[in-house]
């Protein structure tokens, strides 16, 4: 590959579903009681750019839009060989939908400057929508491969394989391209020792943290505010419930041929209730 890429990757910060948040009054994610952490489906979106770097050469951009709190996972990134990130953080953007989200972050993209790759994870675990990956490409008119668990470039092609129902299939793209990585993907490595000691010299040094990690909001990036947050969100959400213990009880059943699983799970299943059910 003779020119140096300029490689994008996209995380967001999630509430650690291990910490009892507990839901705001409008139903929303008490985010600020939750522990917080890089989106477990990001470490594979960051492990394939770190890969492309390394195979191939070039500089890692990773981009997040969240509230402050949010430079934790981008200084995480840093650890694992990133080399410059943008957060886009303002109140403007509080209860987003994925249109909104996939405008701001379009905006933040144009902004960061050229790219000839972004990689995206498959899906979040609190939105858990999927559609941020694919309406950012159509936005930036980009060819993109999702489900990619396997990818190679040449010159200014990249190869990939990627999971469709009942098998995989093997694409071709020109570059600039988006891709959202899937979870068959190596996982991410540990962090490098030059990644966390360079964080440990960021973090001791507040202005040169803000050259490396610039934290922008819509006016820096020229986004319209009325496409931002719950004005640039069509989706309601009307109402969220916590659900209680759903009761019930698991039994295993490994081991034996499928043909005789399931004669087994019919045996154990009471049929007419879970056809009452
Ligand atoms: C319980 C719940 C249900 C929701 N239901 C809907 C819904 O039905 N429709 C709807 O439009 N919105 C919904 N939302 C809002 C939605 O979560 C937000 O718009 C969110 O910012 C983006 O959607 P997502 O989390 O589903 O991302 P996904 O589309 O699942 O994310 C895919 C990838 O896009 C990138 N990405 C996503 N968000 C960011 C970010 N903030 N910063 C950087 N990269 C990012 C990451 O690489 C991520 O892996 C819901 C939110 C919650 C908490």
């Amino acid at each position: 590959m003779e020119k140096s890429l300029n490689i994008f990757v996209l995380v967001k910060q999630v509430p650690d579903q291990g910490s009892k948040a507990g839901l705001n009054p409008d139903g929303t994610i008490d985010r600020a009681k939750a522990k917080r952490m890089l989106n477990p489906f990001d470490r594979y979106a960051l492990q394939a750019a770190i890969h492309t770097k390394k195979q191939y050469g070039g500089k890692i951009t990773a981009i997040s839009m969240g509230p402050p709190p949010a430079v934790e996972v981008l200084l995480e990134t840093i650890e694992h060989g990133v080399d410059r990130c943008f957060l886009l953080s303002d109140r403007r953007l509080a209860a987003s939908d994925t249109l909104a989200t996939a405008y701001a972050l379009y905006k933040t993209v144009l902004y960061a400057g050229k790219f000839d790759l972004i990689f995206c994870g498959l899906q979040t675990t609190d939105g858990d929508t999927a559609q941020v990956g694919p309406q950012l490409a159509e936005r930036l008119d980009l060819p993109q491969i999702s489900y990619c668990e396997w990818f190679g470039l040449d010159n200014d092609k990249i190869l990939a394989k990627r999971i469709i129902e009942g098998g995989c299939q093997k694409v071709v793209s020109s570059l600039p391209c988006l891709v959202t990585v899937a979870n068959s993907y190596h996982p991410l490595e540990y962090k490098s020792f030059k990644g966390a000691w360079r964080v440990q010299q960021l973090q001791r040094n507040p202005d040169n943290l803000k050259k490396i990690i610039q934290t922008i909001d819509l006016d820096v990036i020229g986004a319209d505010p009325d496409r931002c947050g719950l004005k640039g969100s069509p989706t309601i959400v009307a109402a969220t419930e916590k659900v209680g213990d759903l009761g019930g009880n698991c039994q295993m059943h490994e081991g034996k041929s499928p043909h005789e699983l399931v004669k087994e799970v019919l045996a154990s299943t009471n049929l007419n209730e879970l056809i009452k059910a």
